[in-house]
């Protein structure tokens, strides 16, 4: 049954408009490299058991008011989402697949013991956000700006138990334009540097405290000149995740000598659903199968491949990869996009070279299936073709 107390309703949205704004840095600014600038704006709303969802304010960006007590700060009581706005090459503003980012939310919040969170009143909320700060914030076409839905357990309430009181926070916060040159080294983990999600966790939600115990091992890992961490599980080092990516190899499967695009599957909760991973999977069923339902001039010189969603191993890789069988590999994600790997180190002096036959037009090394996934996905994202997964604002 439906609660009768005031349901989040995006209509309700109130707006306190910024007064003293800031100064949009130019594209190559270091600031951007250097700390998290963010918009004139953000969107707040708070929800308490007792009194339901309050109307949402848009307001100037600053502080947020809690209390020492807060159990965000001691439980993890907290969830978040990453999404981007796109300044398309046609000048309008597009967000890629809201609707996916909003139903996680809901999941990753309720998971943590916050309330449900309507994922259409969510994506109406971010919409709104964008549509005030992007216009001024995001000004040039092919780049974007990152967006940070979040909410936070925010009474002060020191007992260990359920939130009685939430506030719902959308950001947004200024990149520089990334792109990786020369693919991304990673570095296999080990036993000792802890797992990142196991069968029956909550790998598979956006919960901060899925994060924060991985970075100790991420900082080891760029101290010695890795760029993320190839989380595995278990004694038969099952790949799973890169960093804070979904990871992806093509090679030859052993035994039927065909090609394959495999990832590693959901279902034990291990896994996040990346609204990326989704993206690449349905990309390449549609236009890189056997029984592809989209026929593409541009990738015709191009091998086809079956694509699976099934666990594999890093023992599995290392043999593709001294067989002959290894083709390439990338991790991808909202924030480093498709990211080809070049490297991957998973015994002490034994590495796999992992190749990247291709040079993409913007100068990067890339394996090919990756470099045509990218392409297809920006194209999307940047307004170049029309498809229902690049919403306009
Ligand atoms: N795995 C993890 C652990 C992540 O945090 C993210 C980033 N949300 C991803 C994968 C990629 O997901 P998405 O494509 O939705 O950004």
């Amino acid at each position: 049954a439906k609660s009768t107390k005031p349901q989040l309703d995006a209509s309700k949205l109130t707006y306190t408009f910024n007064k003293h704004g800031g100064v949009v840095p130019a594209l190559d600014d270091p600031i951007r490299r250097e700390h998290n600038s963010s918009t004139d704006h953000m969107l707040t709303v708070k929800w308490t058991e007792k009194g339901g969802w309050e109307a949402p304010q848009l307001r100037p960006y600053g502080h947020l008011d809690i209390m020492p007590t807060a159990s965000c700060i001691h439980y993890a009581t907290q969830a978040f989402e990453g999404m981007k706005a796109y300044r398309g090459v046609d000048g309008k503003l597009r967000l890629f697949r809201p609707d996916l980012n909003c139903k996680r939310m809901n999941l990753s919040s309720t998971r943590i013991a916050l309330p449900p969170i309507d994922p259409e009143q969510l994506e109406e909320l971010v919409k709104n956000f964008v549509s005030v700060d992007c216009p001024k914030w995001l000004p040039d076409p092919e780049t974007f700006i990152y967006l940070r839905p979040a909410v936070i357990a925010s009474g002060a309430a020191l007992g260990v138990q359920k939130p009685r009181e939430a506030t719902v926070f959308i950001i947004a916060v200024l990149f520089p334009p990334m792109e990786v040159l020369n693919g991304m080294r990673l570095l296999a983990s080990k036993e000792d540097m802890g797992v990142r999600a196991w069968p029956g966790g909550h790998g598979w939600s956006k919960v901060g405290a899925n994060y924060g115990p991985t970075l100790q091992a991420q900082g080891e890992a760029r101290e010695r000149g890795f760029d993320q961490i190839l989380w595995l599980l278990g004694s038969e080092g099952r790949v799973t995740e890169a960093g804070a990516s979904n990871f992806f190899v093509v090679w030859k499967n052993k035994t039927s000598g065909r090609l394959e695009l495999i990832t590693a599957p959901l279902g034990d909760k291990i896994i996040l659903d990346g609204v990326t991973r989704r993206s690449v999977i349905e990309l390449a069923k549609s236009r890189l199968s056997h029984n592809p339902t989209e026929v593409l001039k541009e990738v015709q010189h191009l091998e086809k491949l079956d694509v699976v969603e099934q666990n594999y191993t890093i023992d599995d890789i290392a043999e593709a990869y001294e067989d002959g069988r290894l083709v390439e590999a990338f991790a991808c994600g909202t924030a480093f996009f498709v990211a080809p790997i070049s490297y991957i180190q998973h015994e002490v002096d034994k590495g796999i070279e992992v190749p990247m036959n291709t040079t993409t037009t913007d100068g990067c090394k890339s394996g090919a299936y990756a470099a045509a996934i990218k392409t297809w996905l920006k194209e999307i994202m940047y307004g170049k073709v029309s498809h229902p997964w690049g919403v306009v604002i």
